[in-house]
């Protein structure tokens, strides 16, 4: 259980019978942590810092270190009472609790998995410090992936647990959000991705078998698709059924011979008017089947605004015409 100290002062007043919990004020700290006797249960008291609220967090993955470390097990306290321990027994805890927040907060296989290069990056995604990035920007330098095998098991099963967050790839320009780790360009509007979570969904597209052929013909809604995978044209009305890339050419410089942009062509997604892996225009945009993303974004913005509507309490009068005073 965590506290704010002013939350603590009322709410374990009853329990604890004081003004000043854990005696925060007392030793002048920031938090302490304690176990209740006999059972599981921690209690963390923490003074909120009201000017740099970052730094809550790394007060609270530390205490969380001493809790996850064992260290109120192995030393039979219930608390970290420096009391019971040698200076030098408390400076090793202190310390293996730092390195713990540290690991916790800024974990190393996820920095190298987002590619960090700054340590204003290391802030605003883990949300920590100048000092605490400037600090991790160094150690994230040197740190070299050695041949333990128990370190290594340990690197990328924290990459496998952070995978989503690693490859959540977003659009600055149509919002779109994807997590994948081979897409460039944004199959929406042929955009440069970024790391990071989108807030649009483009989901007007259609769907489609594993040969990229839409199960069902987008133009005039002919369900029956042959089975063969070289069949790509509805019988129906023509259409080509196949969204694909369509820079299948290599472009070649005429003076030189130089390939300037290589052969693509791949299968794309069934709502990509985009290659992910190139940025060139899709079958399904350039046959006019996918409408451009502005046309879209614009009706889904207005959907969102009609449903916000919806949510409008019953006894909300919207003005009438007649209310208008001219
Ligand atoms: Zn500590
Ligand atoms: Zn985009
Ligand atoms: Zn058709
Ligand atoms: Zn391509």
């Amino acid at each position: 259980m965590v506290f704010d100290y002013e939350e603590a002062k009322s709410i374990l007043y009853p329990i604890l019978k004081t003004d000043d919990p854990l005696n925060i004020k007392k030793r002048n700290a920031l938090a302490r942590t304690m176990r209740i006797r006999g059972t599981n249960i921690f209690v963390t008291v923490y003074r909120k810092n009201k000017l740099f609220p970052r730094r809550d967090y790394y007060t609270l993955a530390h205490e969380l270190g001493h809790i996850v470390l064992g260290h109120f097990f192995e030393f039979k306290n219930t608390s970290l009472f420096r009391g019971g321990l040698s200076d030098k027994e408390y400076a090793v805890l202190e310390r293996e609790a730092e390195v713990f927040a540290a690991e916790f907060l800024m974990p190393i296989p996820v920095l190298k998995g987002i590619n960090i290069k700054t340590h204003e990056e290391i802030m605003s995604i883990c949300k920590v410090t100048k000092t605490s990035a400037q600090i991790r920007i160094e150690e994230f330098k040197n740190f070299k992936i050695n041949q333990d095998k128990q370190m290594y098991a340990l690197y990328t099963q924290v990459q496998k647990q952070f995978h989503n967050f690693i490859y959540s790839r977003h659009c600055v320009n149509c919002g779109y959000g994807i997590i994948s780790s081979e897409y460039i360009y944004c199959p929406i509007c042929g955009q440069k991705l970024q790391w990071g979570d989108g807030n649009m969904i483009y989901n007007d597209g259609y769907e489609l078998d594993k040969n990229g052929r839409a199960v069902i013909c987008p133009v005039c809604g002919n369900e029956e698709i042959g089975e063969d995978p070289d069949e790509q044209y509805c019988i129906i009305c023509g259409t080509y059924l196949v969204n694909k890339c369509t820079h299948d050419y290599d472009e070649i410089n005429n003076f030189t011979g130089e390939i300037i942009k290589p052969a693509c062509g791949k299968i794309v997604p069934g709502n990509a008017r985009y290659c992910p892996y190139c940025g060139s225009e899709t079958t399904f945009f350039k046959d006019g089947i996918l409408k451009p993303w502005q046309e879209v974004k614009k009706q889904l913005e207005a959907l969102e605004f009609d449903e916000e509507l919806d949510e409008l309490p019953d006894d909300y009068e919207m003005v009438s015409e007649d209310d208008l005073p001219f």
